[in-house]
């Protein structure tokens, strides 16, 4: 019986990171170096293993996660792998995993490993999630569902995840719905989800494209927000307000002001579980602010809505965008259910 081909593509993190003679944590470790630390599966080998970044993931950018995207589709083409891993911090895992589930159309597993605890600190988190990740990736059961995201022995799906400890090994949740597939003894796989629906732009997308993300609070300054545009020019604006979408009431007007200027404008929630829903009239209320034209970002947040509106702008009208954001919403805030 012939092996399985799994692909490796490392960007950095703390699952790379060990400490130097400087005494300085940095991602210094190769993909190569963490496979030779870790269990590569009976049946599966590793190939290509190649590092495109080595960062921590407070680096990461739009035009990184899209450049990673190209190059998962183009080892994805290669009709030998059978899946492919990638490492990353945890810090901002779940936007570079978003950004890649958007814009990747293949079948094929493409599965996201972490570690909390670096290459060097005692029980490593690195090798167990490493070798977790190729086995998933080699999974036929896994293909289809989209980008995945491994953490402490489950799969999550990269709409859906958010880091939820800054420092525990199990820091990742996916609030509202919970994993996509648990992993038992002996690696055992359970689908708890299928996904039945996808969204993908057909359009190129522009890495430069300007949205902004902006969380009020309480006693927030309106004219903030108008600054921020002015300043940025940026076509999309994405508010994580409180609860299910409301935001404090003198931001309505502004809300109203920026649509009418041609400013696509999302409303998510700084609430981790749930979603937004527009239920509430007056000023601030969801209902008066979709009413000014704002479109609610249902259960992603604001980071992942933000990537979301960046891929719906390029090359299109101010309505055109609306209508292509309100579409993948469709898609996203579903597209997922029960697997039997
Ligand atoms: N704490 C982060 C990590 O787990 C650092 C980073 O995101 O690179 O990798």
């Amino acid at each position: 019986m012939g092996t399985t081909r799994v692909a490796l593509l490392g960007t950095g993190g703390t699952i790379a990171s060990a400490s130097g003679a400087d005494g300085q944590l940095i991602a210094r470790r190769s993909v190569a170096e963490l496979l030779d630390g870790c269990n590569v599966p009976a049946g599966i080998s590793v190939e290509p293993a190649v590092d495109l970044d080595r960062i921590n993931s407070w680096d990461m950018d739009p035009r990184r996660m899209w450049r990673l995207a190209a190059r998962i589709q183009e080892v994805l083409a290669e009709p030998e792998v059978a899946g492919i891993v990638i490492t990353h911090g945890t810090d901002t895992l779940e936007e570079t995993a978003f950004a890649v589930d958007l814009v990747t159309a293949a079948d094929k597993p493409v599965v996201f490993a972490s570690a909390m605890r670096s290459a060097d600190s005692t029980s490593a988190d690195g090798p167990r999630n490493l070798s977790n990740a190729v086995a998933a990736a080699a999974s036929p059961e896994l293909r289809g569902l989209g980008v995945l995201v491994h953490a402490s022995d489950e799969l999550h799906a990269a709409r859906w995840v958010r880091k939820v400890h800054t420092h525990h090994v199990d820091a990742f949740s996916s609030p509202t719905f919970g994993p996509v597939a648990t992993i038992g003894p002996a690696g055992r796989l359970r689908l708890v989800h299928r996904r039945t629906a996808r969204w993908t732009p057909a359009w190129p997308l522009d890495p430069d494209v300007q949205v902004v993300a902006m969380t009020p609070y309480t006693g927030f300054t309106p004219g903030l927000v108008r600054a921020v545009i002015e300043h940025t020019g940026a076509r999309g604006l994405v508010l994580e307000g409180f609860g299910l979408g409301n935001l404090p009431g003198n931001l309505t007007s502004v809300v109203g002001d920026l649509t009418e200027r041609g400013v696509l404008v999302v409303i998510a929630s700084r609430v981790m579980a749930g979603g937004t829903f527009p239920v509430y009239g007056g000023d601030g209320g969801g209902v008066g602010l979709e009413s000014v034209g704002a479109v609610f970002a249902g259960g992603l947040s604001a980071a992942k809505a933000r990537l979301l509106l960046m891929c719906c702008l390029p090359g299109a009208s101010t309505a055109e965008a609306r209508a292509r954001l309100v579409d993948a919403l469709d898609v996203l805030d579903g597209g997922f259910q029960v697997a039997r």
